[in-house]
């Protein structure tokens, strides 16, 4: 299938070669030369503007940094430009009321559109395991479906246009809660007089236990392998965790939803992120 790809960034890089390993003809574009140049050397083929990667596209991925970026691009360059009746997707994290004014304006014009944001970094991207949540149509879901495959490990469909960025930040909102929660137990329990590898395993077989501590923990050596064995780098940066936070607070406004732990979790990334952005989001328990 030629399926045109916008935003070849540290995500969007490695799932348009994941396209092209599933046999895909990639028409990619992005901003930044050294994008394209390594896009080529995976094997897409690259194209001076998006209007144009897109002309021939029957489908369309972008993986771009917000939401701003996102309507610019799919109103100048996407909407009447891709062939009339191409799947559109956008993988890109970003909130949940530009999400739905972005399909909604695609399906006035003859195209079917999902919201597709990712579960997984940078890595995951590249080995083709993301977790993709789409909200959208049914049919919209089902043509998506096994291009989306071609780069994660799981696609699940959340419900009508809007719900996979509405089940992205209230899942990320979670992990940021229970991370923050993670590191203070850790340092506590160290301070208490515990040896961390100890309380790993009295917590990870208790009632604490959590994803932030058996898949990520936050303390070098403890665990499996993560972030924090490595200087809290290669992970997700603490600046994209407050980007998901500040979205999520404001979804949590629009709809009246009460989230005081999200609230003050966005507040400690806030401070952390303003001297650790590309720290990874573990790096917290520095500051406990
Ligand atoms: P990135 O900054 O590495 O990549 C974004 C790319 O978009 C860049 O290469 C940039 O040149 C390009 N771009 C910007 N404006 C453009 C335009 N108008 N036309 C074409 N290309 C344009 O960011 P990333 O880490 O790849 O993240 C992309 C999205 O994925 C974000 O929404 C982010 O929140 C989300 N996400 C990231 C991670 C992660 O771990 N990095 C994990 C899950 C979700």
């Amino acid at each position: 299938m030629k399926i045109a790809f916008i935003g070849l960034g540290n995500m969007g890089g490695g799932m348009a070669a994941n396209l092209v390993k599933a046999g895909h003809e990639v028409h990619a574009f992005d901003l930044a030369e050294a994008a394209l140049a390594a896009a080529r050397a995976a094997g897409c083929t690259t194209f001076a503007s998006a209007r144009d990667a897109c002309a021939e596209a029957e489908a369309v991925v972008s993986m771009l940094p917000n939401g701003a970026i996102v309507k610019q691009v799919y109103w100048d360059t996407v909407i009447g430009h891709a062939p009339e009746g191409a799947i559109l997707m956008d993988c890109s994290t970003i909130d949940v009321a530009t999400a739905r004014e972005v399909i909604a304006v695609s399906e006035a014009h003859g195209y079917q559109m999902v919201d597709a944001p990712v579960s997984g970094g940078i890595a995951a991207a590249a080995a083709g395991t993301l977790t993709f949540m789409v909200g959208g149509s049914e049919e919209a879901f089902a043509r998506a479906e096994p291009i989306l495959a071609a780069m994660g490990k799981a696609v699940i469909h959340a419900g009508g246009p809007g719900t996979g960025q509405a089940a992205k930040i209230c899942n990320n909102m979670l992990l940021a809660i229970h991370m923050i929660g993670t590191c203070e137990a850790f340092a506590m329990a160290e301070k208490l007089g515990l040896d961390p590898q100890t309380f790993y395993d009295i917590a990870s077989v208790s009632s604490g236990q959590c994803w932030s501590m058996t898949s990520y923990c936050p303390v070098p050596g403890v665990g499996p392998k993560s972030p924090a064995d490595n200087g809290y780098q290669g992970g997700f940066a603490a600046g994209l965790m407050l980007k998901d936070l500040k979205l999520a607070m404001e979804a949590a406004a629009a709809v009246g939803a009460k989230v005081p732990l999200g609230d003050h979790a966005r507040a400690i990334y806030e401070d952390f992120a303003r001297e650790n952005a590309t720290v990874d989001f573990s790096g917290i328990i520095r500051e406990l």
